[in-house]
């Protein structure tokens, strides 16, 4: 490991008296003693005593002052000071800024920079491997004073074979380790230590592909930016297949070249496998991956080599953003409209918004990429906050698919049957021409809902208020929302009725049984979350229908991001109204965007593609839009409609969620906070009301909101609005901050 180097904080310099700041939810930072013999300095990981425990926290400042401060005689001292590079100052502003603007405590934050305990645990040791000692021979003499036995000479054989560790020797000589280490003493194995297998580093200086003149004038600005450095946000707002990722790689080209790190945050990392192997193969080595499904090891590993700055691109989920990174260079966020960056529980934050953050304290660019960029982008661009940078055309000269709408009141599906005519016939003849063809239902398992034909029951989740879906592949009734779940029962639970129990309506794998009967002869494959669970298992499945194993992917939106397929020609929405029903304030522009993205992934390369959406509103803005290609004119309408209504971006919200195990509870502490709601110009607060999903895992729930103009400062509101309320028993607010979710 490491050693830290002596000017990491020269401005600080050592401290005595310094606050600690603990990974846990506590109001803030605590003062401790820096004893003598162990100086530390703001960013040093330490260990310190809280009450009977340790616990492992970052020096954060001077102490003395403010909440945390004791007296001298009751200063506790400092245990220990990890050998790990510094929390930069920057990363430690980045903490504060999230706690405030999220009305978090500042250690919550931090516990998401330290998620790694394992890093805090022993310094990995190096290994050792031995071989044989220069002038010993295996068959020759014995030296002085030791007895080769056959079981010793074998060690020497094996020995010579390379240096190897001595258990691993060992046991390919059939003997017990103790045996070679006594040769090892003797002198007749000598140690060598392994270099550790540093990985490749990503290459800045190889040649990319040679960009188009829409292209390369993007890469240009962004390289630009890159040069002089400074804070800048760029919109990279291009069509699917327009290259932005192919120019946004020239801008971490430019970040390599200097000798900083980047960072891309992309929304759901199970798809990140062919993004991966772009890379790799444009850099000429893999970048670092940060997300919940690495290893403790790769974990620790991963982290530290951000902190080193070894790790020079991290790709990962909304959490990489609070990785330790000691020179970042750039942020990239890719498909920066999904919602999937924003976190819902927990601290609740906004990966992009907060990635802007984070490039504004840094002083670095950040590049937000997207099709169909959020509303609240737009208008950033729109307002010239952010420079917008514009890629017209798919690459190659691919052309957009046609998307038509297909009425399904006209054109009526067969009963408990999905698929119209329209979209068969399609289908048919996409199969006939040995091309591929995706339907896409964002609707998991097998049905929505199940109930009983006899007395009319329908299965719910018991501590939820949601339906339970039924997973048939797997015999399961689960619920979506907890993960409650429970065999698929032959009785009615409410009547006993055998038999009786029906599904009602369809998800993926009944759609799949649908295409199955139609098709026998196509090969069908599902990919849903719940079906690819990993890098590994979207890698193959990418694999798989780029090399013509599937000719009908059916999917859930997992399928609606970032893939190239290039013989996928036809693609079919089942249900083109599903997003629009949810009524929430981005549902129209969310619909809009995933059907968008969807109808993006048909006719790649040469062949152009065909995208049918079924739909009972045609008439609906959201399929005007997709059906004329309008997509400015589709967010010009919605942002005149959102400014006329004072909402985000143009307003802003706020969502309280009360909750308690107690339904009378959670009502008294809702209409308590409501009494005392602030009151002012342009401030309006809604509710009480029951929460869509008024119970989640046995906890009622309420919502308010609160809407405000858009300069209000919303947190000094909330912290005085807070305060005045007692919160008691196991009662508890979550404050959403520019809410995605009124759920
Ligand atoms: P987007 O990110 O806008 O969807 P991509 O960067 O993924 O677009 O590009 C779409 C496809 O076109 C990819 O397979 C990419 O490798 C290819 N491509 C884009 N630009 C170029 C280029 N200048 N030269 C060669 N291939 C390109
Ligand atoms: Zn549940």
């Amino acid at each position: 490991m490491q050693s830290r180097p002596a000017s990491s904080s020269p401005a600080v310099g050592p401290l005595r008296r310094v606050k600690v700041l603990l990974p846990l939810p506590l109001d803030g930072a605590y003062d401790y003693r820096a004893a003598a013999g162990l100086p530390v300095e703001a960013g040093d990981f330490v260990l310190v005593p809280l009450g009977r425990r340790e616990e492992i926290g970052v020096v954060w400042s001077a102490g003395g002052a403010g909440p945390g401060a004791i007296a001298e005689g009751r200063l506790k001292d400092i245990a220990h000071r990890f050998d790990l590079p510094p929390l930069p100052a920057v990363a430690r502003r980045f903490v504060d800024w999230v706690a405030s603007y999220t009305l978090n405590p500042p250690g919550a934050v931090l516990r998401m920079a330290m998620s790694v305990s394992a890093v805090f645990g022993e310094g990995p040791r190096p290994a050792i491997a031995y071989r044989l000692a220069a002038g010993v021979a295996p068959d020759g003499p014995a030296p002085e004073g030791v007895k080769l036995t056959p079981q010793r000479r074998r060690v020497l054989e094996i020995a010579r074979a390379g240096a190897r560790p001595l258990s691993e020797i060992a046991r390919e000589a059939g003997v017990g380790v103790g045996v070679a280490r006594t040769l090892a003493d003797a002198g007749l194995l000598e140690s060598v230590v392994i270099p550790d297998a540093t990985a490749a580093m990503p290459d800045g200086s190889r040649a990319g592909p040679d960009l188009s003149e829409d292209q390369r004038l993007a890469a240009g600005e962004l390289t630009a930016k890159i040069e002089k450095g400074g804070y800048a946000a760029t919109l990279l707002d291009g069509v699917t297949g327009s290259g932005k990722t192919e120019v946004y790689f020239e801008a971490i080209a430019a970040v390599l070249k200097r000798g900083r790190q980047a960072l891309v945050m992309l929304p759901e990392i199970a798809l990140t496998a062919s993004w991966l192997e772009r890379f790799t193969a444009r850099f000429g080595a893999a970048p670092t991956e940060w997300h919940s499904e690495l290893s403790a090891k790769q974990r620790r590993a991963n982290w530290l080599a951000v902190a080193k700055g070894e790790a020079r691109v991290v790709v990962g989920a909304r959490s990489a953003l609070f990785l330790p990174y000691s020179k970042l260079g750039l942020i990239v966020v890719d498909e920066e409209h999904d919602t999937a960056f924003k976190q819902e529980d927990g601290v609740i934050y906004h990966a992009r918004d907060m990635a802007v953050v984070r490039a504004h304290l840094g002083g670095i660019p950040i590049v937000l990429s997207s099709a169909t960029p959020s509303l609240e982008s737009t208008v950033n661009a729109d307002t010239g906050r952010y420079q917008r940078l514009h890629l017209p055309l798919r690459h190659g000269g691919a052309v957009l698919p046609v998307i038509e709408a297909v009425d399904i009141r006209q054109h009526r599906p067969p009963h408990q049957r999905w698929l119209t005519p329209v979209l068969r016939d399609a289908l048919t003849e996409t199969l006939a021409q040995g091309e591929q063809a995706m339907l896409f239902l964002n609707r998991r398992g097998y049905a929505p809902l199940t109930l009983c034909r006899a007395c009319g029951h329908r299965l719910k989740c018991p501590t939820c208020s949601a339906w339970l879906v039924e997973h048939r592949l797997i015999r399961q009734l689960q619920c979506h929302h907890c993960g409650y779940t429970i065999k698929s029962p032959e009785a009615c639970p409410a009547c006993g009725a055998v038999g009786e129990m029906a599904a009602c309506g369809p998800g993926v794998e009944r759609l799949s049984e649908e295409v199955a009967e139609l098709y026998p002869k196509a090969r069908v494959s599902v990919m849903a979350s719940d079906t690819i669970t990993g890098p590994a298992a979207a890698a193959e499945f990418v694999r798989a229908v780029t090399e013509r194993e599937i000719d009908i992917l059916i999917g859930t939106q997992i399928v609606a991001k970032g893939h190239h397929f290039p013989l996928l020609t036809l693609v079919g929405v089942v249900d083109g109204d599903l997003g629009l029903d949810g009524g929430d304030l981005r549902a129209s522009e969310r619909s809009f965007q995933l059907l968008y993205q969807v109808a993006g992934r048909a006719g790649r390369a040469d062949r152009p593609g065909r995208v049918l959406v079924q739909t009972a509103n045609p008439e609906h803005p959201v399929m005007r839009a997709l059906v004329a290609g309008d997509r400015d004119g589709f967010l010009a309408a919605e942002a005149e409609g959102r400014k006329r209504r004072h909402m985000p971006p143009f307003g802003r919200l706020v969502a309280l969620i009360v909750s308690a195990g107690d339904k009378e509870h959670a009502d008294a502490t809702a209409r308590a906070l409501a009494r005392l709601a602030p009151r002012g110009d342009g401030v309006e607060v809604l509710g009480p009301s029951e929460a869509p999903l008024s119970l989640l895992r046995g906890r009622h729930r309420r919502r308010l909101l609160m809407k405000t103009p858009r300069g209000t400062d919303v947190q000094g509101m909330l912290r005085d609005w807070l305060a005045q309320v007692p919160i008691t028993g196991d009662a508890r607010v979550q404050v959403d901050i520019d809410p995605y979710s009124f759920m």
